[in-house]
């Protein structure tokens, strides 16, 4: 840590669910003071504080839709008024609406850009300013396989998860010298409710392709950002992490 005896904070956005809920819980267990982002609901937000709070770590419950940068900002705004630093941003939230382009709807590609990509962007932009005041900073981003490597009926997802490669190694070149590490992660196939949607039979053809023979677990993603987040990862900025069983691993 920084120059402080106070714990470090962590902002995972999109954290009620699946990978964002994992790191939540991960981020708290390795000593984080843990912003949970929701959306809409407070109920399952609450519950996931609930369950930091039960295991002895600390965590509040914040709503904010990422896509609206002024209730970014009073997400990052809050969060600080409330722990007194930040030191991680997971930019979690995401969504998708899949369909073949010849059927995609104009606001079905700009949803997923506003959601996954301009997020990131609001979010970092907020961030950034007190982690520059701090001199330390960890930002992970969420992309995708599906950003590298595309995916027939994902042309939004897999733009706006290639768009987050662009931007995260341009933020790494930005603020490398003030402390502040950008990375992503790329996750292969991992289960949650974004997965869940997958035809059964198209679930078995793809397990068959997996090296390590079974889907990732929101913990196996968790792990990786809690890496990236962690002081000891303070040379590695502008990094994509493929975190697939070896799915796609590069040739
Ligand atoms: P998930 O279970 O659907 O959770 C996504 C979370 O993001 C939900 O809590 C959702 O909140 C929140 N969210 C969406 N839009 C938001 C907004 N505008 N403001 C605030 N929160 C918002 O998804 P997941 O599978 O855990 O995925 C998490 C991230 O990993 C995503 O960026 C996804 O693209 C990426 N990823 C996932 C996989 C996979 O296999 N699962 C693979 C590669 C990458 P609501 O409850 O309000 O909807």
């Amino acid at each position: 840590m920084s120059g402080s005896d106070e714990k470090r904070s962590a902002i995972v956005t999109g954290a009620v669910r699946g990978i964002g809920r994992a790191t939540a819980i991960k981020l708290a267990a390795d000593g984080y003071q843990v912003v949970v982002n929701y959306r809409s609901d407070d109920g399952p937000a609450n519950e996931v504080v609930q369950q930091i709070e039960s295991a002895g770590g600390t965590a509040i419950a914040l709503q904010a839709d990422v896509t609206d940068s002024e209730q970014a900002g009073t997400l990052i705004e809050e969060s600080i008024n409330q722990f007194g630093r930040l030191d991680v941003l997971v930019n979690n939230a995401g969504i998708t609406r899949d369909t073949l382009m010849m059927r995609m709807k104009e606001e079905d590609f700009d949803a997923v850009i506003q959601a996954n990509l301009r997020s990131v962007f609001i979010c970092s932009k907020a961030a950034m300013r007190p982690m520059m005041r701090q001199r330390y900073g960890r930002i992970v981003n969420l992309s995708s396989v599906v950003g590298q490597v595309g995916n027939a009926g994902q042309v939004n997802y897999a733009a706006s998860k290639a768009g987050i490669i662009g931007i995260t190694k341009s933020m790494a070149k930005e603020v490398g010298s003030r402390g502040i590490t950008v990375n992503a992660v790329a996750p292969g196939f991992i289960q949650t409710r974004l997965t869940d949607a997958i035809p059964e039979n198209m679930q078995g053809a793809i397990l068959e392709q997996i090296p390590t023979g079974r889907f990732g677990e929101p913990e196996d993603i968790a792990e990786a950002i809690a890496f990236l987040a962690s002081p000891g990862a303070s040379y590695i900025t502008g990094a994509v992490l493929p975190v697939d069983g070896g799915l796609f691993m590069a040739s």
